[in-house]
C-alpha cells in the first residue's frame, strides 16, 4: 500500500509545482527535477490504474489560470508534447507510429523554444485574439499584450481568417538586461527566460509587457487543410508566406536516424543562439496521419518532445548504504530520489570515500547535486544547502566490515577504508563471479564488471539474489547502457541457467576443492542438490577422484546453515537441477569399488565393468583397501590372493549378477 501514498505524496507535490510554475512563474525545483517526479507518477499509474487521482497532472495540461485575467475556450484543445529523453526512447516512439498505422513516416524537426504556448486568432488578416494554452480547454485572454509582442505580425501578409500557435519568448540578451535591471532596483530576479517570458506576458497592464520586449515563432496553424495545406514543412512555409517569425533551424527528414542527426547537430549549435530552446520537437510531416495515429488525454501521439539531457541535477539524498569491494574496499553509495540526468533515470551515485563526504558535509535527508562524469555510476558533485533540513545529522563513517563485522581499517594516506578479514567480502564478490561465469552457470550479461557493479549497488548480496533481479528492472534500466534489450537479454539468460545441468549448480557453488570434474562425478550418485546436502563422509569418498580432503569440504560446506538458507532459497526460486542419471539405476553399487578377475562364465571382463559402472559402482584394476568386492572368475591369480590377505569379499559372478537385480 505504499505505493497509494507514494501517488498521494506525488500529485500533492506536482500541483504545487505547476501552481509555482504555471502561475507565479517562479520554479522552486528544475525541470529535470520535476519530469522525473512526473515520470514516477506516471509509471505508478501505469501499474495501478484504479489509483490514477482525477485531479492528478498527468491527466491533463498546465493546469491554473490567473483569476484576474478574462477567460478563453479553446474551440481546438491546445495539448502538450510526450517527452522523450534518450534515443532508445524516440526509437520507440517511431516503432509505436510504425505499429499503429503500418507505414514509414517522414518527420519535421523543429527547435523546441522555451517560452509560453500561445494562441493568436486573425480575422481577414487582422489580429483579434490572443490566448495562452492554460489547461488545454480554457486559456487566459492576452490580446492586448500579444499586440505588443515585437515579432507576432498584428496584419497579415493576406486578409486570411486563421489561428496559429506558437511560442512567446524572451531573447537571452533582452532577459540579462531584465534581471541586470532588475538587481539595480532590488527587485527580485527571474530564474530564466521561459520564467521572464511568462511574467511578462501575462501582465494586467499590456505597457508593462511592451517593455519586456518579448518575441514570438510560429509553428501551428489549427486546421491546416482548409487552407489545402496536408504536410507539417508546408504548415511552416505557409506562415513564413503570412509574415509570421518561424524559426529558421525546421528540417524535413526522411526517418528516425536523420532525426537523430539532426539533434546531435544541435546539441551544440543550440548554445550559440539568442533564445532558450530546452529540446527538439519532433513531428509526423503528413498532417494526414494524425488523426489516425492518435491522441492521449494531455499530449498527440504524432509528436514528441526530445529534451536535452542536463548534466547536472538536484535530488534527495535518502540513505547511504556502504559496499565491500573484492579487495575489502568500502565503498559508500548515495539512495537517491530517482532523477533524469544525463538522459537516463539515476537512483545510485557513489560517494567514494569517508573524506569525499565530510568535505561536503553530506547528510542523508539532503538535497543533493550529482553529475554522469562518464562512468556508469553518477557522482554526488555538493549539497543544495539551501534546502537542507536543520535536524539532519552530520555523516558517521561505518566502523565495522557491513557483510562479516570485522573492524575495519584505513592505511596511511589513504582514504578509502577496507576490510582485512581475508575470509569475507572480497571472497562473496569472488563467488558471485564464479557461480555465473561460463564454467559454472554460464549466465551471459553478468561477467565480473556487471557483477561487481550489481553487487556494489546493493541489488544482488548472495547467489540466490540473482533470481530476484527481476524486481530492479526498473533500476537497473536506470544505468548507463543498460536499455530495455540489455535488460530483458540478461533477464532471459538468468531464466535460462534455471535449467542447467545439477553439474553446474554444485561446481557453481564454490565448495572448496570440488572442480567441474568432481562436480560431474557427485551427480551419478546424487541426483539432486539435496541429496547431495545429505552424503556421507564414508560414500563421498568411495567415488571417482573425490578423497579425504574434498570429502570432509563438501560435508563441511553443507553444515553451515548459511548455505543451506542460500540454497532453499535457489530451489523456491525454482534453482533445483535434478542429474540425468535414469530412474531405472536406482544405483545398487553406488560407492562401491569392484575389482574383475579371472575368466566369467557369461560376461566379457569389459561387459562386468561396463556393468559396474553403469550401475553406479567404480570398476578398478586393482585391489587395494578401498575395494569393496573383488569378483572373481575361473584362473584368478594375484588379485584374489590379495584380496583374501586385505579381508575383502570375493564373490561369483552369480553373485555379481543377483547384487544388480535388487
Ligand atoms: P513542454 O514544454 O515539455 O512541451 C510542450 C510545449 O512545447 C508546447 O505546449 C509548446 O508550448 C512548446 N513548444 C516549443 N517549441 C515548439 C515547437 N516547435 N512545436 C511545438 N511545440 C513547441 O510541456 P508543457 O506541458 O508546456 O510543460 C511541461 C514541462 O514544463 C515539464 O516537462 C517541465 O519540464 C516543465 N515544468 C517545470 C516545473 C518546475 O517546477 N520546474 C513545473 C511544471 C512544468
Amino acid at each position: 500500500m505504499d505505493y497509494i501514498k507514494r501517488m498521494e505524496e506525488l500529485v500533492k507535490l506536482l500541483k504545487q509545482y505547476n501552481y509555482e510554475y504555471y502561475v507565479l512563474d517562479n520554479p522552486t525545483v528544475s525541470d529535470q527535477e520535476y519530469d522525473s517526479l512526473i515520470r514516477e507518477l506516471e509509471r505508478l499509474e501505469e501499474e495501478h490504474p484504479e489509483h490514477i487521482s482525477k485531479d492528478s497532472p498527468t491527466q491533463h495540461v498546465g493546469d491554473y489560470l490567473k483569476l484576474d485575467l478574462d477567460e478563453i475556450v479553446h474551440a481546438n484543445q491546445m495539448m502538450s508534447l510526450a517527452d522523450v529523453f534518450n534515443y532508445q526512447e524516440l526509437r520507440e516512439f517511431d516503432e509505436r507510429i510504425y505499429k499503429t498505422i503500418h507505414q514509414k513516416v517522414e518527420y519535421v524537426c523543429e527547435l523546441k523554444i522555451d517560452g509560453i504556448a500561445s494562441t493568436v486568432h486573425y480575422e481577414d488578416g487582422l489580429l483579434v485574439l490572443g490566448a495562452t494554452r492554460g489547461n488545454g480547454s480554457v486559456g487566459e485572454n492576452i490580446t492586448k499584450n500579444c499586440l505588443t509582442v515585437r515579432t507576432l505580425p498584428k496584419i497579415l501578409k493576406a486578409p486570411e481568417t486563421l489561428e496559429v500557435r506558437g511560442e512567446v519568448y524572451m531573447q537571452k540578451d533582452v532577459f540579462d538586461e531584465l534581471n541586470n535591471e532588475r538587481l539595480k532596483n532590488n527587485q527580485s530576479l527571474f530564474m530564466n527566460p521561459r520564467n521572464a517570458a511568462g511574467g511578462s506576458l501575462r501582465q494586467l497592464n499590456p505597457e508593462i509587457t511592451r517593455l519586456r520586449k518579448l518575441d514570438h515563432f510560429a509553428y501551428t496553424l489549427v486546421n491546416p487543410t482548409n487552407y489545402g495545406i496536408h504536410t507539417q514543412y508546408d504548415v511552416m512555409n505557409f506562415l513564413k508566406s503570412m509574415g509570421f517569425n518561424v524559426n529558421p533551424h525546421y528540417k524535413l527528414c526522411k526517418n528516425i536516424e536523420e532525426v537523430i542527426n539532426y539533434i546531435e547537430e544541435f546539441k551544440e549549435k543550440r548554445k550559440t543562439l539568442n533564445y532558450a530552446t530546452d529540446g527538439i520537437v519532433i513531428k509526423v510531416n503528413n498532417l494526414d496521419l494524425y488523426d489516425e495515429i492518435g491522441y492521449t488525454v494531455k499530449v498527440p501521439k504524432y509528436a514528441v518532445a526530445y529534451k536535452f539531457p542536463a548534466e547536472i541535477v538536484t535530488t534527495k539524498l535518502k540513505d547511504i548504504i556502504f559496499t565491500v569491494g573484492r579487495t575489502g574496499m568500502i565503498t559508500p553509495n548515495a539512495v537517491l530520489d530517482p532523477v533524469l540526468v544525463g538522459g537516463t533515470t539515476v537512483s545510485r551515485a557513489t560517494l567514494n570515500n569517508e573524506d569525499f563526504i565530510k568535505s561536503r558535509d553530506i547528510r542523508i535527508g539532503d538535497y543533493v547535486r550529482i553529475r554522469k562524469a562518464g562512468e556508469i555510476i553518477p557522482e554526488v558533485v555538493d549539497v543544495d544547502l539551501s534546502r537542507r533540513d536543520p535536524s539532519l545529522l552530520p555523516f558517521e563513517m561505518l566502523t565495522h566490515c557491513p557483510e562479516c563485522g570485522m573492524e575495519l581499517k584505513k592505511r596511511d594516506n589513504e582514504s578509502e577504508h577496507h576490510c582485512v578479514n581475508p575470509e569475507c567480502c572480497g571472497r562473496i564478490l569472488e563467488q558471485l563471479i564464479h557461480f555465473a561465469s561460463r564454467v559454472a552457470m554460464d549466465i551471459e550479461g553478468l561477467g565480473e564488471k556487471q557483477m561487481e557493479l550489481l553487487y556494489n549497488l546493493g541489488y544482488i548480496k548472495d547467489i540466490s539474489d540473482i533470481y530476484l533481479l527481476e524486481q530492479y528492472r526498473d533500476d537497473l534500466l536506470t544505468l548507463e547502457g543498460y536499455g530495455n534489450q540489455k535488460v530483458q537479454n540478461l533477464m532471459d539468460a538468468i531464466k535460462k541457467s534455471k535449467e542447467n545441468k545439477l553439474e553446474q549448480l554444485i561446481f557453481g557453488l564454490g565448495i572448496r576443492f570440488v572442480g567441474s570434474k568432481a562436480s560431474k562425478n557427485l551427480t551419478k550418485y546424487y541426483h539432486s542438490i539435496d541429496e547431495l546436502i545429505n552424503a556421507k563422509y564414508e560414500d563421498l569418498i568411495q567415488i571417482d577422484d573425490i578423497g579425504d580432503v574434498m570429502a570432509n569440504s563438501i560435508v563441511d560446506y553443507f553444515k553451515n546453515e548459511n548455505h543451506l538458507k542460500i540454497i532453499e532459497k535457489l530451489k523456491s526460486y525454482g534453482v533445483n537441477p535434478k542429474s540425468v542419471v535414469k530412474e531405472k539405476e536406482f544405483l545398487p553399487l553406488l560407492g562401491k569399488t569392484l575389482v574383475v578377475t579371472g575368466t566369467l562364465e557369461s560376461l566379457s571382463r569389459d561387459e562386468a565393468n561396463n556393468l559396474i559402472e553403469e550401475n553406479g559402482g567404480k570398476a578398478s584394476s586393482s585391489v587395494s583397501k578401498k575395494t569393496s568386492y573383488v569378483l572373481a572368475g575361473v584362473n584368478a591369480g594375484s588379485k584374489l590372493t590379495k584380496a583374501q590377505e586385505l579381508g575383502i569379499s570375493i564373490i561369483t559372478e552369480k553373485e555379481f549378477l543377483e547384487m544388480l537385480k535388487k
